[in-house]
């Protein structure tokens, strides 16, 4: 029977449960066997009771269960050469030579990393007396699926990512409670949410909780932006009467000279231009944390059933794919090539190089 593994990476997300219970599943429906790696990548160079087989009912219950239940973790060792030799040798003695990793672009670049040089592994393990040949025999390919998992919604190639509309929810549901109390005092409230280098989180909470103002990284505002943040507030107050004042702003916002725009710093100037009373709320981890919502537990269900379609499809010589959803289907999609264009994005905001930016994620974009 072919051995499946499966590892959640990088930080976790809500529905990383719900990708590990589907591969597990999948892998038994298909007549394979299905193993766990705990704590990420920690897991695979440590070996050991940090990979365990999996059955059926050790995946029961998992797909409301937040975070994720084998464990994730930054693992300083598999980014050096060293450290995956370690995981190719525990591989070859547990007989898994496919893998499935759920993570951001870190883990999935790790991923491909280690398929590339997994022969070349392999032959040093020998060269070293550590693996015989004849154990290295039946495992010349390894096969590679990325799942993308990560509340920021920062992957090119796929409209969501599993865990960003569970994190997006609890964002909104924060932003209404403090609505009620911004409302009570008329008070104004400046909330941080994360993101990193993608204002998704930002935007869709925006949008969802009809915020009256917004920062991401992505668009930066034009320089007097304070000017132009304090016009609209007074309007929307003066003469529309609003009571209460949200102003969101992404973890990642910067100006157009990519000065951070802190919430404190937006804070400072609604207080001392406007005379409003304004309290910052940092949201924090409570947006990682908690179940996963219907949609990230249907969307890592159907992406862990066609991971283990895509490890059992490979060839040789494929590409390693990530699962992608694209316009509500579910999709393979080069991994690499998914990857590359995220680390596009980030680059030509970094060069200030706003519009090329947004053009690469949206074509059709116009400031
Ligand atoms: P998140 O988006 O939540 O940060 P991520 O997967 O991008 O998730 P990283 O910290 O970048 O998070 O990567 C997670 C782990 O993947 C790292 O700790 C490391 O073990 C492995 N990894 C990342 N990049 C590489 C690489 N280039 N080569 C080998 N391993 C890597």
């Amino acid at each position: 029977k072919r051995r499946i593994g499966v590892l959640t990476s990088g930080g976790d997300a809500p529905g990383m449960n719900g990708a590990v219970r589907a591969v597990v599943r999948m892998a038994l429906h298909s007549d394979c066997e299905a193993y766990a790696v705990y704590e990420g990548y920690e897991g695979l160079v440590n070996g050991g009771n940090m990979i365990r087989q999996m059955h059926w009912e050790d995946v029961r219950g998992w797909l409301s269960r937040g975070g994720t239940l084998i464990g994730s973790a930054r693992c300083m060792s598999f980014r050096e050469r060293a450290g995956r030799l370690r995981a190719a040798k525990n591989m070859v003695l547990r007989g898994i030579d496919a893998l499935v990793v759920c993570g951001g672009d870190g883990s999935l670049t790790g991923a491909d990393v280690f398929r590339a040089e997994w022969s070349g592994l392999l032959q040093e393990l020998v060269s070293a007396g550590e693996l015989t040949e004849e154990q290295i025999k039946p495992y010349s390919v390894l096969n590679i699926v990325g799942l993308v998992g990560s509340i920021d919604n920062d992957m090119s190639g796929t409209d969501a990512t599993i865990g960003c509309y569970s994190s997006l929810t609890r964002i909104c549901d924060a932003v209404d409670d403090v609505f009620d109390t911004a409302y009570s005092h008329q008070r104004g409230f400046v909330i941080e949410v994360m993101g990193r280098h993608c204002g998704w989180l930002a935007l869709m909470s925006a949008i969802s909780t009809g915020a009256d103002w917004l920062f991401i990284p992505e668009i930066p505002p034009r320089d007097g932006w304070e000017d132009d943040m304090c016009a609209s507030i007074t309007k929307n107050r003066k003469e529309r009467g609003k009571r209460r004042t949200i102003v969101i702003v992404a973890e990642g916002a910067q100006d157009r000279q990519l000065n951070k725009i802190s919430s404190s710093t937006i804070k400072d100037i609604l207080t001392q231009r406007l005379g409003l009373d304004t309290r910052t709320t940092v949201l924090g981890h409570t947006q990682r944390g908690g179940a996963a919502c219907a949609y990230d537990r249907w969307l890592s269900t159907l992406q862990g059933v066609e991971a283990v379609r895509a490890v059992l499809d490979m060839t040789p010589t494929s590409p390693s794919p990530v699962i992608t959803i694209r316009e509500n289907k579910i999709m393979r999609t080069p991994l690499m090539e998914a990857v590359q264009a995220t680390k596009d994005v980030t680059a030509k905001i970094h060069a200030k190089d706003f519009q090329a930016a947004m053009t690469l994620r949206d074509p059709e974009f116009k400031e």
